[in-house]
């Protein structure tokens, strides 16, 4: 394992091919396939860079990080968790 300290300057706006991950206003359990689940509530922000450290969207909102895996900015917003439109201008 290692950690690397390099000091990349990654401004804030510095957007481009840079990967996004998707966090949501707060986690519920739901019910699926019988089993309950964590499962985000309200919007879907975009987190990146210190944001996945402090826990805050680009928009500065408090988040919890959903799986990368599973969650995809912003394709993964929709009519259930619509993305929140100030990640969505500052990460177009
Ligand atoms: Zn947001």
């Amino acid at each position: 394992m290692t950690t690397s300290h390099e000091g990349t300057a990654h401004g804030p706006g510095a957007v481009g091919g840079a990967r996004w991950i998707v966090g949501a206003d707060g986690l519920a359990l739901r019910l699926w396939s019988g089993e309950p689940v964590p499962m985000p509530t309200g919007r879907l922000h975009a987190v990146g860079g210190d944001g996945l450290v402090l826990g805050r969207a680009a928009c500065l909102a408090p988040v919890v990080l959903l799986d990368p895996l599973d969650w995809c900015w912003p394709d993964d917003g929709g009519e259930e968790w619509p993305p929140c439109w100030i990640c969505l201008a500052l990460t177009r």
